[in-house]
């Protein structure tokens, strides 16, 4: 008998078993032989329960004043803050990443609670003049009732946070399925929202697999919104799933982010940028820099010093403060980044550093990689065209601004993109003509903050975008309300025409 601790789903208010019966193990990356627990293998069952107990807290959660629930929303932003460290180290234990970037993430969490249960005491609609007599105009968000979430891996509490605290202060129910490699840190979320007096059957998770777990929550009819982080391939079953029934979808996916540096560029920022930006989160970020773009002028300088700086990069388990990049997320996405390492080699890129598994001593306990970099990197090579999520920075040359900006917009992704220069002009030309959700100018491609919109072009999202109030139109909709106090009939674009 193993004597791991038990996870449950959280279905109405309380921690239950499967309906299965069966549990799935969630193992360290950085160390496989720690096991962090057993949590629920669930089933079409689990999810009608948590379906049907969301749908049931709907009816009063909805009609709770919106400033009230925001003073709940602020509790739970309270308890993750003092919880914070414990979240964080248990989510680098989960997910490999580093403790410094973990503890960003449980931040980010905070930061979206806070936010949201500000909007509490807003979620402003606008009032405007009738074009007749004494009638009142305005405009009011309705919630729109159970919303199912399914989220990644690779920000366990952020991403979640990102979906139910915009979805609960506009007065939805929810039902989450985390990733299978980060359950912990959603049932985290979950037992600050139960510790802080979330009414029961608001908040609901249910762990498992996409196809067990994640398929039943998208085709349940109580379900009105699915919101979705994750692949591209995935987010279109996603879609299509949602079409027949006009089911709203929020589809947040894939990313090929390029950063853009330029002949006037301030290199040592442009090196520490693109450090940043491609081994950061070990490369395993939806805002990740993959590809470089750099001017032909300062093309081999920049690589001799982006090559020097990442070989030194310290790779290790991200609980030991010292080290810079933590292993990849499980087995089957080390394999992905090695099967890429060799695919730029044999498409005929350059590998510069890197390219091979770390192993030796503590290394053989988890999935390391050394951060790679090709360059020579040309436009149709895969490991310019595909997403690899992980260390790996294809680095390829541009003669122009004008080439830069062309190759920029190469890919069927548009979530991030930067550019590094002096030249205002070029900054916002760029800004203006690279087609992504997501812009920065002198700095790298990821470092989104809670307020301002995050999403993507193109095959990375469907038009919604999440975080900001812009959150809040995927999570509510809009009621145009008329008021006569006339007294009489005042008919539309008849009685006035004149
Ligand atoms: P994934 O698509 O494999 O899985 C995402 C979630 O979907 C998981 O919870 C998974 O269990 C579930 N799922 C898988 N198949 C399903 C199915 N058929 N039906 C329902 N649910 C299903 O992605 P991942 O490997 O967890 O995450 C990496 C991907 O996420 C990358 O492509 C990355 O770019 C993307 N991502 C995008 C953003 C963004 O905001 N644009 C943010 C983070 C990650």
């Amino acid at each position: 008998m193993s004597d791991a601790k038990i996870y449950k789903n959280f279905i109405n208010g309380k921690w239950v078993e499967s309906k299965s019966g069966e549990t799935f193990e969630n193992r360290n990356p950085a160390d496989t032989s720690e096991l962090l627990g057993l949590f629920q293998k669930s089933n079409e069952d689990d999810v009608n329960e948590a379906i049907a107990a969301a749908a049931e807290a709907y009816k009063s959660w909805r009609l709770v004043p919106a400033p009230k629930r925001g003073e709940m929303l602020y509790r739970v932003a309270n308890r993750l803050l003092a919880d914070k460290e414990r979240i964080s180290q248990e989510m680098t234990k989960e997910m490999g990443k580093i403790i410094k970037e973990t503890r960003g993430d449980t931040q980010e969490a905070i930061d979206m609670t806070y936010y949201m249960a500000g909007e509490g005491r807003r979620l402003l609609g606008m009032t405007t003049p009738s074009e007749m007599m004494s009638k009142f105009n305005m405009t009011i968000r309705q919630p729109l009732g159970v919303c199912s979430f399914i989220t990644p891996w690779n920000f366990p509490i952020a991403i979640p946070s990102w979906k139910m605290m915009p979805a609960l202060i506009c007065g939805n129910t929810i039902v989450i399925k985390p990733a299978t490699d980060t359950p912990l840190s959603v049932v985290n979320l979950m037992k600050a929202c139960e510790e802080e007096g979330i009414p029961p059957g608001v908040v609901n998770m249910v762990t498992g697999s996409g196809s067990k777990v994640g398929t039943p929550m998208i085709m349940h009819g109580d379900v009105k919104v699915v919101s979705f982080t994750g692949s591209t391939e995935v987010g279109r079953i996603v879609s299509e799933a949602c079409a027949p029934n006009f089911k709203h979808s929020c589809l947040e996916m894939g990313g090929k982010n390029v950063q853009i540096v330029m002949d006037d560029a301030k290199l040592e920022l442009a090196v520490d940028g693109a450090l940043w930006g491609a081994f950061g989160t070990t490369g395993q970020r939806c805002t990740a820099t993959s590809r470089l773009v750099v001017h032909k002028d300062v093309y081999n300088k920049f690589i001799d010093m982006i090559a020097e700086r990442a070989e030194n990069i310290k790779v290790g388990n991200g609980l030991d403060e010292s080290v810079e990049m933590g292993p990849c997320v499980n087995e089957d996405q080390l394999n992905t980044v090695l099967k890429y390492i060799e695919i730029g080699k044999t498409d005929g890129a350059k590998m510069v550093c890197g390219g091979e598994r770390l192993t030796g001593g503590d290394y053989d306990k988890g999935f390391f990689v050394k951060p790679t970099i090709f360059t020579d990197v040309t436009q149709d090579m895969r490991i310019w065209k595909e997403e690899i999520f992980g260390p790996v920075l294809g680095i390829a040359k541009c003669n122009s601004f004008e080439d830069a900006v062309e190759m920029a917009n190469d890919t069927i992704y548009g979530l991030s993109a930067s550019i590094y220069t002096q030249d205002i002009n070029k900054a916002y030309t760029a800004m203006r003509d690279v087609y992504t959700g997501i812009f920065y100018v002198n700095a790298p491609t990821i470092g989104a903050e809670t307020h301002l919109p995050f999403g993507g072009t193109k095959e990375t999202g469907n038009g919604h975008r999440e975080a900001a109030t812009a959150a809040l139109d995927v999570y509510s909709e809009w009621k145009s309300v008329y008021v006569d106090y006339s007294g009489v009939l005042q008919r539309a674009q008849i009685d006035n025409a004149e």
